[in-house]
């Protein structure tokens, strides 16, 4: 982590030459249900690894829908991960030498990840982070907008909308409960557009 030195007075810093020695950045991959989140956080992330970057992944305690240590795509792509109940959590599990921290259904999360992951930022990580903008009801989740706020760089992805095959941009609950938050997959939503969405 390239970290750029403090500077006295009327100093001016010298431009960066690439991103990477810019300090850190927030990178928010948003969309629907099935819209291709976390298969692009594992790309990216991958991409990390290769590069021989040290990688650190968390997801909610609660998303337990594949596995408690590895976060996986819809298309069975998946990275280990650590899940955890809490935003602040995070803060205690990246150990100093991580340079890039991922955190998918960033959406379960407390209010308090939007200031982790500016925390992580500011120290001079890459964090990348995924989850749904709208909830059931079409309506914009409040910690994903925050993020997209604040965030360097945001990439909104459609789905396939199950009635129509147009692009989607919301997840249609198939079930009639009223809960905010209903861990599921194929089971509990499918990909839906303007259109086809009924609330
Ligand atoms: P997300 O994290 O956004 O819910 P994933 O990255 O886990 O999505 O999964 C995306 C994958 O889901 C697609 O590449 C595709 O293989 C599969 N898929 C299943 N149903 C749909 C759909 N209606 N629209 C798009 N992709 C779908
Ligand atoms: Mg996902
Ligand atoms: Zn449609």
């Amino acid at each position: 982590m390239a970290a750029r030195a403090r500077l006295k007075g009327n100093q001016r810093p010298a431009a960066p030459l690439h991103w990477a020695q810019a300090g850190g950045w927030i990178e928010a991959v948003v969309g629907s249900m099935f819209s291709g989140k976390t298969q692009e956080l594992i790309r990216r992330l991958r991409l990390c690894t290769i590069a021989r970057q040290k990688v650190q992944v968390f997801n909610h305690a609660l998303d337990v829908r594949y596995a408690k240590d590895h976060i996986v795509s819809h298309d069975s792509a998946k990275i280990p991960s650590q899940a955890v109940a809490k935003a602040k959590d995070i803060l205690e599990l990246v150990a100093p030498e991580t340079q890039v921290v991922g955190i998918d259904e960033v959406q379960f999360f407390d209010e308090a990840v939007v200031e982790v992951c500016e925390a992580l930022a500011d120290e001079g990580r890459r964090v990348i982070v995924a989850g749904l903008d709208q909830d059931y009801r079409g309506v914009p989740f409040p910690v994903t907008s925050r993020i997209m706020g604040v965030a360097e760089f945001v990439t909104k992805n459609l789905a396939v909308c199950s009635v129509c095959g147009g692009p989607a941009n919301r997840s249609q609950r198939l079930s009639s409960t009223k809960k905010l938050i209903e861990v599921g997959a194929a089971d509990k939503y499918e990909a839906r557009c303007r259109a086809c969405f009924r609330r």
